[in-house]
């Protein structure tokens, strides 16, 4: 195609999302009327189209470029989650900083949609894009870890299980999620809890530094160094609402600490017949145990699942620490001591071994859930579409996490008791968009499981988005929404980065 039309073509369905296009058939009047129209056009934000009036000299995409009908396309473009498919015009696989200064000035002036990626487990789909450019970060992989100084620089391609283990090569740790195949980017500019979130915070409240290429002048991007000193607006931004808002974050520099060993221990009923003594008694003390102590919950249909880690403690503190749960019926218990990366390592569960289709709903709480609240998780649990579905909980309360960090955060969540989620996992991996008969039964079942547990939870986790939920703005963030729309209005004025449930500029 010749390159004139191909860039009108590209403004054309970038502006109103290309499949709706392709499937009205305008493509072709809205490619027209762009082309007879040569001037700049008003941009929806107030500022103009960026050309022809560019500033920045016509930019190549650079990189590991993929495009349609390369071979490895069909990979490349397949998210975690294979309920959401998408068909991105174009995949740039970053192999440093500049690539991604291109990708991000290419789309601009082309006028493409575009979605940010790392570990590509957005629970909605939304790091990638049809037809549009989807900028990866997950071949960024340095790592610089400092243990004189406890910090360390990674690259913004490491996933959780990479981070985890290259830190604790040097009896080092940070907060992380618990999926090692999570984009440590993505968990850590969200929140990022785990379990060593009552022992150091959340993963975010572990980031001191980062750095952000960000939309610069009519048409370009620029990388930014962002600390305590240097855009501090942007760094309290990143810890919390940084997922595809702001910028394309290249690298992350983390305070790390010390972590020689831990204990890990597993505990299993069968049946959910123990499940009002297990959660209640969990609920009323997990929160308020030894910081050292990360707990989750996880109830299936006919099992119930208590995780516990215990940071530089032994097996028999940290059964002494569980007793109240663990005294109730007769569960199964298995205990292991070692290194925080081999421990992580050992818990991993294949990607290839898991349902292909999820969906979650993310809850916070502040109070203790009452017996009917209990009572509602078992009657959903006991109808779960599959065995793999299941209601997460994961403790909180009086760890590390319930302080702000210096400089403080985005991050709101820290006066509750416990995260929770219902989540519906089912399908077989491999044939994404396949039609599966349980997914309208999966998505009914967690519809009605979120909204029976309503009157219990309050807001939501941003990395878990609750698509439809209304207020999901203050869900997520609560008061601090107000001041990251004018750090948006500052960084993004022209709303580049934006997405179903991203943060528009104040000026809006
Ligand atoms: C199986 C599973 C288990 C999970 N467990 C936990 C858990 O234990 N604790 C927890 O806190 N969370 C957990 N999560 C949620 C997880 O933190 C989010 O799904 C996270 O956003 C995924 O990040 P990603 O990089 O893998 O995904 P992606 O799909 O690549 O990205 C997710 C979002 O982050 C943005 N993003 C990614 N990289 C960058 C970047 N470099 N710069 C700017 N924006 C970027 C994307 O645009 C997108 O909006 C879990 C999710 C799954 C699927």
């Amino acid at each position: 195609m010749h390159d004139v039309s191909r860039r009108e073509l590209l403004k054309a369905t970038a502006a109103v999302g290309a499949g709706s296009l392709l499937a009205s058939g305008l493509v072709g009047a809205a490619a027209q009327s762009a082309a007879a129209d040569g001037r700049p056009q008003p941009h929806p934000d107030g500022g103009q189209e960026p050309y022809p009036g560019a500033e920045s000299p016509p930019a190549e995409l650079t990189g590991r470029v993929v495009r349609p009908g390369d071979p490895d396309y069909p990979t490349a473009s397949l998210g975690w989650d294979e309920l959401f498919v998408h068909y991105p015009l174009v995949i740039v696989f970053a192999q440093e900083t500049s690539d991604v200064v291109n990708a991000l000035t290419w789309a601009r002036q082309h006028n493409v949609a575009l979605r940010v990626r790392s570990g590509r487990h957005s629970l909605e789909g939304w790091s990638n894009v049809d037809n549009g450019i989807v900028i990866d970060v997950s071949e960024l992989k340095s790592t610089d870890i400092d243990a004189a100084t406890l910090t360390a620089k990674v690259g913004a391609g490491l996933n959780q299980l990479e981070a985890v283990t290259t830190l604790g090569q040097q009896d080092l740790a940070a907060t992380t999620g618990t999926e090692g195949s999570v984009g440590l980017s993505g968990a850590t500019l969200g929140g990022g809890f785990g379990f060593l979130t009552r022992y150091l915070g959340m993963a975010c409240d572990n980031l001191i530094g980062a750095e952000v290429v960000v939309p610069a002048g009519v048409d370009g991007a620029r990388a930014i160094q962002v600390n305590r000193n240097d855009h501090p607006d942007l760094l309290w931004a990143l810890r919390g609402a940084g997922n595809g808002n702001f910028g394309i974050v290249t690298s992350l520099t983390y305070k790390v600490a010390r972590l020689r060993k831990v204990t890990y221990l597993q505990a299993t009923w069968s049946g959910l017949d123990d499940l009002h003594g297990i959660f209640d008694t969990w609920q009323r003390t997990a929160p308020f145990t030894d910081f050292r102590l990360g707990t989750q919950l996880e109830i299936h249909k006919s099992q119930i699942l208590l995780f516990g880690v215990l940071a530089e403690g032994s097996e028999a503190a940290t059964r002494k620490l569980l007793a109240p749960i663990l005294s109730i019926g007769s569960p199964e218990i298995t205990v292991q001591t070692g290194g925080w990366g081999e421990i992580y390592a050992g818990f991993q569960i294949p990607t290839e071994d898991e349902p292909a289709n999820w969906k979650f709903f993310s809850q916070f709480t502040r109070k203790p859930f009452p017996r009917k609240a209990i009572s509602l998780i078992r009657t959903f649990m006991a109808d779960a579409p599959t065995e793999d579905s299941n209601f997460f909980a994961q403790a909180f309360g009086t760890g590390a996490q319930a302080q702000e960090p210096p400089g403080g955060s985005a991050f709101p969540h820290r006066d509750v008791l416990f995260y929770s989620e219902p989540g519906a996992g089912w399908g077989t991996r491999g044939v994404p968009d396949s039609g599966d008969p349980l997914t309208p039964v999966a998505q009914a079942w967690i519809a009605e499981f979120s909204q029976a547990l309503r009157p219990y939870v309050h807001g939501a986790y941003v990395n878990v988005p609750n698509i439809g939920m209304q207020e999901w703005e203050t869900a997520y963030w609560g008061a601090n929404f107000d001041r990251l729309r004018k750090i948006k209005a500052k960084y993004d004025p022209r709303n580049v980065f934006q997405y179903e449930q991203s943060i528009p500029p104040a000026s809006c």
